[in-house]
């Protein structure tokens, strides 16, 4: 089918898909580097990296050349078998990995990490229980979703997965309350994306690895978001706490779908229990090689602290009454508005500028770490117009 008018697309996708995205009105079909281009030809600077995604930036010679070259070698090969792209890449993540962390289980995706891990911190421990932190976002599959925070998500799909309890992020206090005999694992992001870009306090953090060292409770870090160099380091966790169990996804592999859970020594599973068909597949192992490479030889993480610093400082010296706070951490940025933030996203699109929301009055901010100084300062003039 030739490609149609954007018209022509929203009609289809309205026609032929389930209406479960809530709908942003471009039709987007290129991208390179930190730009995306609509149906019209329309340029776009992209905050938002599909949703942290694309940390190496749009279209990416290096790593369209790996995945063409290991669909035409083997792109499919299960678990049962060996395979050298998977032994590589699971050599490399704990290469690059804080040194808890010895061995890899591949999925798919953000929510599949979490769904892995909660099961993986169940056979560990022999315990049910999990604790997870209000305004967590883990992904939206039924023992991720549990712990996922929001009547919004949950409340079409009750009854929930039973064990898990949510206390205030933040609040050591109230977790160490919260927790009992039966509690297998505590999951946290080491800063909340979806819940409104709420960066956690490393002191926190430290009464909570020790807490759970105490107990013998595991600790979870959900990385999707985080993850590959998006807070200034490679993993969030490296300003944190070295967890138990670290999920990752998104930007892994450069754009193409896969998760990964990284896991201490201490995380045991029975052979069989749980695997998954793509779960480590040599055409996403390829480019999750080729991305990774890219963002340790490009020292994406440095970049993403430097140039989020300089973006944090450009929006915080806007003078506007609307803004209540603009917080982050490296080239994650939360922008909180005193009321509603949607229509703020709709006219920064329209100044060619595409971001995110985090709940009703957060404006998020993830763009492609490969972002130019010169495209921040095109964003912080957008921003400025639309709310100076
Ligand atoms: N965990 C976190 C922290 C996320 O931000 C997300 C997605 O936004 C997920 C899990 C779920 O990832 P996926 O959409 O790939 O299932």
């Amino acid at each position: 089918m030739s490609q149609g008018s954007a018209q022509n697309t929203r009609e289809l996708e309205d026609r032929y898909e389930l209406p479960v995205y809530p709908r942003r009105d471009i039709v987007l079909v290129r991208g390179k580097g930190a730009r995306l281009y609509d149906e019209e030809g329309r340029e776009y600077i992209d905050c938002a990296s599909n949703v942290g995604v694309s940390n190496i930036g749009h279209g990416n010679e290096e790593v369209a050349r790996a995945i063409y070259e290991q669909y035409r070698t083997l792109a499919n090969c299960y678990g049962m078998f060996y395979n050298p792209v998977r032994a590589k890449l699971a050599q490399r993540l704990v290469e690059l990995a804080p040194p808890r962390l010895q061995r890899v289980f591949f999925c798919n995706s953000g929510t599949e990490a979490v769904e892995g891990a909660l099961k993986f911190a169940r056979a560990t421990t022999g315990r049910s229980e999990i604790l997870a932190a209000m305004r967590g976002f883990h992904g939206k599959t039924f023992g991720a979703l549990a712990a996922t925070w929001g009547e919004e998500y949950q409340k079409p799909f009750l009854p929930m997965m039973p064990g898990v309890k949510h206390v205030p992020f933040n609040q050591f206090e109230k977790l160490a309350q919260a927790a009992g005999e039966e509690t297998a694992a505590v999951i946290l992001e080491p800063v909340q994306g979806e819940g409104g870009v709420r960066v956690g306090e490393k002191t926190y953090f430290e009464q909570v690895r020790r807490f759970c060292d105490e107990k013998g409770i595991l600790l979870i870090l959900d990385e999707v978001q985080t993850g590959f160099g998006r807070t200034g380091t490679l993993f969030a966790c490296e300003q944190f706490v070295e967890p138990d169990l670290l999920c990752v996804a998104k930007s892994l592999a450069g754009g193409v779908p896969m998760g990964a859970v990284l896991c201490s020594d201490k995380v045991k599973v029975p052979v069989k229990s749980h695997t998954s068909t793509f779960g480590g597949n040599p055409l996403a192992c390829a480019a999750a090689l080729a991305s990774l490479e890219i963002i340790v030889r490009e020292k994406l993480s440095e970049r993403a602290r430097t140039l989020g610093a300089y973006f944090l400082e450009g929006l915080q010296a806007i003078a506007s009454e609307k803004i209540r706070d603009v917080r982050g951490l490296g080239l994650m940025i939360g922008i909180e508005l005193k009321e509603k933030a949607a229509p703020y996203v709709q006219r920064l699109a329209v100044k060619g500028v595409i971001v995110l929301l985090a709940g009703p009055n957060v404006i998020r901010l993830l763009p492609p770490l490969v972002i130019t100084k010169e495209e921040i300062d095109m964003v912080l003039a957008a921003f400025e117009e639309v709310l100076g």
